[in-house]
């Protein structure tokens, strides 16, 4: 562990960015070093990705840069696809409450249940005393005037008109599921459909019919006869005879598996592009007679037909993007110090302090494929000690010579670039434990990571039912016996987790 010698009461005074699960949890672990901190929050409450909202975007691909923009990209349906055991911050546990009809008490609980676990951390730590709501950081830069030299100039804009002020340090916690990725298909140009990104999806509703009038193609190759019969009725009747809307759902992670059998609960079929299946696959999923997997799409026409590389040609409605997100910091200004390409933000000491600028700038959860909240944690925890000076950070040359030889690790595995954030396999705990022991945190528990492991394999055996068909009841009881030494500060929480 890097401690250094200097006076470990350095208080600096700190501007988090975002007030999600990752600004939370970072103010909170900033202020118990001893820090100084103001939250800036553009939305009006807590929360971040898990404030559902209805709304979404004017522009459905969400491609205009001056679209009015909707955080959140959960939709109505979504439950937690961690187990909450394993989800919650190491000393606040995620514990199911069930004597309170108000709360989700299930393993996986849909995203009101995990909004009001994190109303109930910032309540149980005051951080919402720290935080300015409808404050959006527009520019975040190194002050340029002798006098900050060192420091960040900050600029916001809330209802109270625009601010100009300077922190020692800014910490980065503004999410990284908003700014959606598309994924380029030839020919998508002249094809005459519907196209939507999953950020803009909340219902299946609008899946459930389709007029004859608003298009004539809306059949598959297979459904010859359904398209005849349909051209001898007129559209009212089809209206309500036949639910002909027909999805390409492309994406098969987890928010692609989601939205796929949402839809195919009312749409008349759906048909899911996934680039992690053979060049051959055509199948129908387990459980529908409607839902089907497909390769990656070859080309869309203009005659509104779209084909698979199995050969297979859908002719289809919409076609809804579940191609993940982009990192996206428009406000940030560092003079070139810190760029995104290919989804790598570089370059970055251990994913959170670029060299140049450290620790005045620091992000937070930019990992993904992990248990978020015990990082962010972890992250916070290592950022709050290197700001007050209680852990030192190894020399500008040796964090840049460090985070090289990371990319050439990468390069030379063949692992492209955009995964640079990607932790597969044991990498999150390695990552995790080497985050505590710069800390002096304990580290990450051992049924945690067990649990973790199995809820991921139980995801793709059985990607329809692990939310509710699990067997690792001997990793609860042990999660909750571990939750009981955090309990004399939670002592309410005390007799639900005996139950
Ligand atoms: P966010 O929650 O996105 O918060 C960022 C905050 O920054 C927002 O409040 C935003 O308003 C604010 N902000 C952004 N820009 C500015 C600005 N310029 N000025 C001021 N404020 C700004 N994780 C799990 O652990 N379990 C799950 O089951 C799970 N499921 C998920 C399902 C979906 C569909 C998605 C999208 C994500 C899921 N995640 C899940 C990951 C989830 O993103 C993380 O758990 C976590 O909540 C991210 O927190 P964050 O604070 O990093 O970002």
């Amino acid at each position: 562990m890097a401690h250094s010698n200097r006076d470990p009461t350095t208080s600096r005074h700190v501007a988090v960015i975002g007030a999600g699960a990752a600004g939370l949890v970072t103010a909170r672990e900033l202020r118990r070093e001893g820090h100084s901190v103001v939250v800036l929050e553009r939305g009006s409450q807590i929360g971040g990705v898990w404030t559902y909202t209805s709304q979404v975007e004017p522009d459905p691909l969400s491609l205009d840069p001056t679209r009015p923009v909707v955080h959140s990209s959960v939709y109505k349906s979504l439950r937690t696809n961690i187990p909450r055991e394993c989800m919650g911050f190491t000393d606040f546990p995620f514990a199911a409450r069930p004597h309170d009809g108000s709360r989700d008490p299930r393993r996986h609980p849909g995203h009101s249940e995990v909004l009001a676990y994190l109303r109930d951390f910032a309540k149980e730590f005051d951080v919402e005393e720290m935080i300015r709501f409808e404050t959006e950081v527009v520019r975040a830069e190194p002050a340029a005037d002798e006098e900050n030299r060192g420091k960040w100039r900050v600029e916001s804009r809330s209802s109270d008109g625009a601010a100009d002020e300077i922190y020692d340090a800014v910490v980065v916690c503004n999410g990284h599921y908003t700014e959606p990725r598309h994924a380029h298909i030839a020919g998508i140009h002249s094809w005459p459909g519907k196209q939507i990104h999953s950020h803009n999806y909340r219902v299946p509703d609008p899946f459930k019919d389709q007029v004859l009038a608003q298009g004539s193609h809306h059949y598959t190759e297979a459904c010859g006869l359904v398209k005849s019969l349909v051209s001898s009725l007129n559209s009212w009747m089809v209206f309500f005879l036949f639910p002909l809307q027909i999805v390409i759902v492309i994406g098969s992670s987890a928010s692609g598996v989601d939205i796929s059998r949402d839809i195919a609960k009312v749409a008349k079929e759906v048909h899911v592009s996934s680039k992690s299946t053979s060049p051959d696959t055509y199948e129908m999923l387990p459980g529908y007679d409607n839902l089907w997997l497909h390769p990656v799409i070859e080309t869309a026409r203009k005659d509104g037909s779209v084909v698979f590389q199995n050969g297979k040609t859908v002719y289809a409605d919409t076609i809804m993007h579940c191609t993940g997100y982009k990192y996206y910091f428009p406000f940030l200004d560092t003079k070139g110090e810190v760029t995104v390409d290919d989804n790598r933000v570089e370059p970055l000491y251990k994913h959170v302090f670029p060299p140049a600028l450290a620790p005045g700038l620091s992000f937070i959860g930019l990992p993904w494929q992990i248990t978020p909240f015990p990082m962010f944690e972890l992250q916070s925890k290592w950022v709050a000690a290197v700001l007050s000076g209680r852990v030192s950070l190894p020399s500008q040359g040796e964090m840049m010579e460090d985070t090289k030889a990371f990319y050439n690790k990468l390069e030379a595995s063949g692992i492209p670039k955009r995964y640079t954030h990607l932790m597969p396999d044991d990498s999150q705990f390695e990552y995790d434990n080497w985050l505590a022991d710069q800390c002096d945190y304990p580290r990450i528990e051992k049924w945690r990571e067990e649990m973790f492991y199995i809820g991921f394999k139980r995801i793709y055996a059985q990607s329809a039912t692990y939310r509710d068909n699990w067997d690792d009841d001997h990793l609860i009881v042990e999660a909750y016996d571990d939750f009981v030494k955090f309990m004399s500060s939670y002592p309410e929480l005390l007799p639900l987790l005996k139950t």
